[in-house]
């Protein structure tokens, strides 16, 4: 499938500008991209919701057979080469499947613990043994998998685990400790499980359910996800095969982290997937509820939200797709083992940050005014926002909690300046430099003169100058020691998320000029650019006066103010042009 893009470094849109043709959009979506769309979302809607009740009943029967099913359609092998049974797609389908998926949370934390947390990891690390043994049987679903990282003392701190793995006489291995919400625990049968080797060297291996010392603890009471199991995983002295070590002893933290790369960047997928949906309901739902005579659609506070929901969507969905892109360029250009995925994956580990915090958070504002907007339906069982809402909530828990994620977008980012992988110290220089010569200001096009999204593509690269002076004073200020400034990473992170974000929306709404709804592109990606301007003022003004004072933070303020000066824009009107589309085709038509 032509899905790719130049490969570039992660991270290195920060520095660098992006053409519009160099980005992936769903725009771009081939017609074998559109079909996997299409049968995801057939399979949800007639099979998946109808069994709801089944699971939601924790009839995990229910679940194994819908995740046959799955395999069946294709959707378990999305990632895995033909020869262990899989149909070695690219990384646009997978995220295709994930975001259609999304309508049946439940399910589809079943799915994700299955396809990208278990037979991913297989697939990027195992064997040609490992592979051979279990992917065909988990890529068909005869198997059920899952991924047991966190323990009770350890869930963000995971390389904590006290989980131990000695060698027996005999040369096989014994586990023993107890890992904690397990999603698929009730019915796995074959588990990725984490532990020390000798209490010291974190290291992954391939458990069978059916291993001596191997049992499932009792089913966890949840706020959401009531269709999916979770259950601690008890290893007692458990006898584990030598030869199911999977990567090699004391390099567990890279089958984890990659794992979790892709789990971020799938579930940012997922959440733009819930989003999609949501507003779709709650578009229905607005233009036939009366209230005073009229749909509540035609009110302003109604469109307010709708019209802001598609914005954030539209947003997050275009960092979804451009990150997909990356990946794929990177995986075709690599010859690396695995075709080069574990290798993409750390590459972009940053942008899976990025759209796990971003698209999660965003997921959470659709679906709370989602809830508003069907008023006291909205609280009640008998429609589903009230489920989304519920269901949502932990997507900011899991994945790496998003204060970890904030925290590792800028840190991230600094390392690899460090190291000299990108010319982030350079960049901070040459912009410190340009800021204190006289005259120096952000090129102002008059509002009237400006060509379509002229002036928020400025605006942008101005996005780009700012998290420049906060991230380059962060260093200044605290060198080593700025690990222990949280408060300024995460501001840190929100002025990268928007900037990340709102380059996405401008690029895409870009490259749909002359398509369908091309006004409406450009309506939401100016709407969400000028919001996104008032949130990193704020978070840059608060981030510099944590870090300076006196003339030092007059300075940093005068050069904030000269770099970021958007020409107010009416986003009232753009919203309501947005909200008004949505309404009048009742769904999200974007994408
Ligand atoms: C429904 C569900 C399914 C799950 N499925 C799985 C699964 O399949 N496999 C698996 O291995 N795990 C799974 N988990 C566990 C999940 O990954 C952890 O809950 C998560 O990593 C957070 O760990 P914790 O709960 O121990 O929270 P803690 O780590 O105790 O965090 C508590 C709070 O402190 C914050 N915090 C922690 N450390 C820091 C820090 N250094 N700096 C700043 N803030 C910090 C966190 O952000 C959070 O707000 C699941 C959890 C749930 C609820």
């Amino acid at each position: 499938m032509a899905t790719t893009t130049t490969v570039r470094k992660g991270g290195s849109w920060l520095l660098e500008e992006t053409s519009v043709d160099d980005v992936f959009t769903p725009e771009k979506l081939t017609e074998e991209h559109r079909l996997i769309a299409q049968t995801t979302e057939e399979f949800v809607a007639h099979e998946v919701l109808p069994m709801l009740e089944r699971l939601e009943a924790k009839d995990w029967g229910a679940a194994r057979s819908l995740l046959r099913r799955c395999a069946e359609l294709g959707l378990l092998g999305v990632n895995v080469p033909e020869e262990y049974g899989g149909v070695a797609l690219d990384k646009v389908s997978s995220l295709i499947v994930s975001e259609r998926i999304a309508p049946a949370a439940s399910f589809a934390a079943s799915f994700g613990a299955q396809a990208n947390l278990c037979i991913l990891p297989i697939a990027l690390f195992g064997t040609p043994a490992q592979k051979q043994q279990y992917l065909p049987r988990l890529v068909s679903g005869e198997l059920v998998g899952a991924y047991a990282l966190s323990e009770s003392g350890s869930g963000s701190d995971a390389l904590a685990a006290r989980t131990r793995a000695t060698r027996g006489p005999d040369g096989d291995w014994r586990l023993t400790g107890e890992k904690m919400w397990i999603t698929n625990g009730g019915f796995a049968d074959v588990i990725i499980v984490f532990a020390k080797v000798d209490g010291e060297h974190f290291t992954a291996f391939i458990v069978e359910k059916s291993f001596p010392g191997v049992s499932a603890g009792k089913e966890e009471h949840k706020m959401g996800l009531h269709g999916s199991s979770t259950t601690p995983i008890l290893l007692q002295e458990a006898r584990v095969p030598a030869g199911n070590v999977l990567g090699e002893i004391g390099k567990g933290h890279k089958v984890a982290l990659n794992t979790l790369n892709f789990g971020r960047f799938k579930l940012g997928g997922m959440s733009v997937g819930g989003c999609r949906t949501a507003i779709g309901d709650a578009v229905r739902y607005a233009a036939e509820r009366r209230q005073f005579g009229q749909p509540i659609a035609t009110f302003g506070a109604i469109k307010h939200k709708l019209g802001e929901m598609v914005a954030r969507t539209y947003a997050m969905e275009s960092v979804a797709y451009r990150t997909a892109g990356l990946i794929e360029a990177h995986v075709a250009a690599s010859d690396g083992e695995n075709g080069g995925a574990a290798q993409a994956l750390e590459e972009y580990a940053i942008e899976a940050s990025i759209i796990k915090v971003g698209g999660t958070e965003a997921l959470n504002y659709v679906l709370d005014e989602n809830v508003q907007i069907h008023g006291g339906n909205g609280f009640v069982k008998d429609y589903s926002a009230e489920r989304y809402y519920r269901d949502a909530r932990v997507n900011r828990i899991f994945e790496g909690t998003n204060e970890i994620n904030r925290l590792l977008i800028p840190g991230m980012l600094v390392r690899r300046g460090l190291k000299g992988e990108l010319p982030l110290v350079a960049a901070a220089r040459a912009l410190q430099d340009e800021l204190l010569s006289i005259g120096a200001s952000a090129s102002a096009v008059r509002v009237d003169d400006r060509g379509p999204l002229e002036e928020e593509a400025r605006i942008v690269a101005a996005f780009k100058k700012v998290a420049l002076i906060v991230l380059g004073t962060a260093m200044q200020t605290y060198g080593q020691k700025l690990t222990d400034e949280q408060e300024v990473l995460g501001y840190t992170a929100d002025i990268l998320i928007d900037t990340f974000a709102a380059e996405s929306a401008v690029l895409r709404a870009r490259a749909a000029a002359g398509h369908d709804h091309a006004e409406l592109h450009q309506a939401a990606a100016t709407a969400f650019v000028h919001d996104a301007a008032l949130r990193i003022e704020q978070a840059a003004r608060s981030a510099l006066a944590a870090m300076a004072e006196g003339d030092t933070l007059r300075t940093l303020l005068a050069a904030l103010r000269r770099v970021l000066k958007p020409a107010p824009v009416n986003t009232v009107a753009l919203r309501r042009r947005l909200a008004d589309a949505v309404v009048a085709h009742g769904r999200y038509i974007l994408g």
